[in-house]
């Protein structure tokens, strides 16, 4: 690796930044040599974090001249790959400044955030740091591409994408649903209720089960037996079960597949056919603002 920090300076979004690095190292490895890419842009050390609570954290000084990457020793390895991602996003971001204490502290919920933060500055700087990770972890160019193969939507071929960048199925789902062409929504669930979901809501509409509810008695985890960490098949769901659909009006038909997980988790990709989905599309585009209609425009990647 040939990268120095010197290569990054005129690099003030996430965006940017993560082009530049691949601009100078286009022979960069998948899955991403995250530590090793750290240690070539001034962090001097990735150690396991003594705080408890969180997740991650970056100790650097206001001019951020070098830093240490903290990261919680208990989490799986998918999930530290993120959060030193993430970690390197904020010691990048010349916006991104450090507590008086010179340090940044993340909870887990910090690394799932993927909107907001116009009028709040922490969340912001959550979010920046996320995108960041995402793309430096999996770069669109090739991840498009290992994302369109296959002719449906799937949770095994997301499994496999997962594998192969070596991050977990959740922050690889927040991806797909992004660059797969066909409307795509990933639900994780735990203990049949919904936690969270992920979608883009230019092509998928909201869905009619909020979180923290339970989830729908027809939908396929609760109608079928599911053996844990194995997919299931793609099955036909009636729309109605996770979406809003009007009486009397014909609905796309709608897919689901699980895959249950340990401890109560599970994960629901639903789908629909590429050319579906229109008839919810100007639903969600005035639902956004101006502000989130332009960024949609400038940046269609995210
Ligand atoms: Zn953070």
């Amino acid at each position: 690796m040939n990268i120095s920090r010197i290569d990054l300076a005129d690099a003030a979004s996430p965006e940017r930044l993560v082009l530049e690095i691949l601009k100078h190292e286009p022979q960069l490895a998948i899955p991403v040599p995250i530590e090793e890419l750290c240690l070539r842009l001034d962090i001097l050390e990735i150690v396991p974090l003594t705080t408890d609570g969180y997740e991650g954290g970056l100790l650097t000084s206001a001019d951020k001249f070098n830093g240490t990457i903290l990261f919680n020793e208990a989490s799986p390895r998918e999930r530290r790959r993120f959060t030193i991602a993430h970690e390197l996003g904020h010691f990048l971001m010349p916006s991104h400044v450090p507590s008086a204490e010179g340090r940044f502290l993340c909870r887990l919920q910090d690394m799932r955030a993927l909107k907001g933060g116009e009028s709040d500055r922490r969340l912001k700087m959550e979010v920046e740091a996320n995108r960041f990770a995402s793309q430096l972890l999996m770069p669109p160019q090739k991840f498009r591409v290992d994302v369109a193969v296959g002719k449906d939507p799937d949770i095994r071929q997301l499994s496999a994408i997962a594998k192969k960048y070596d991050v977990s199925k959740e922050a690889a789902g927040r991806a797909y649903v992004k660059f797969r062409e066909e409307p795509v929504a990933i639900v994780v669930t735990q203990n049949d209720k919904v936690l969270r979901d992920y979608r883009d809501s230019l092509k998928f509409p909201r869905l009619s089960v909020p979180t923290g509810a339970m989830i729908p008695a027809h939908s396929l985890l609760l109608r079928r037996k599911h053996e844990i960490g194995v997919p299931s098949e793609i099955d036909e769901t009636d729309a109605g079960v996770w979406l809003h659909v009007e009486r009397g009006r014909q609905s796309a038909p709608l897919y689901e597949q699980v895959l249950l997980q340990r401890q109560g988790f599970a994960l629901i990709m639903l789908s629909r056919e590429a050319a579906s989905g229109d008839e919810d599309e100007a639903d969600e585009e005035a639902e956004m603002t101006s502000a989130e209609r332009l960024k949609r425009r400038l940046y269609p990647d995210r």
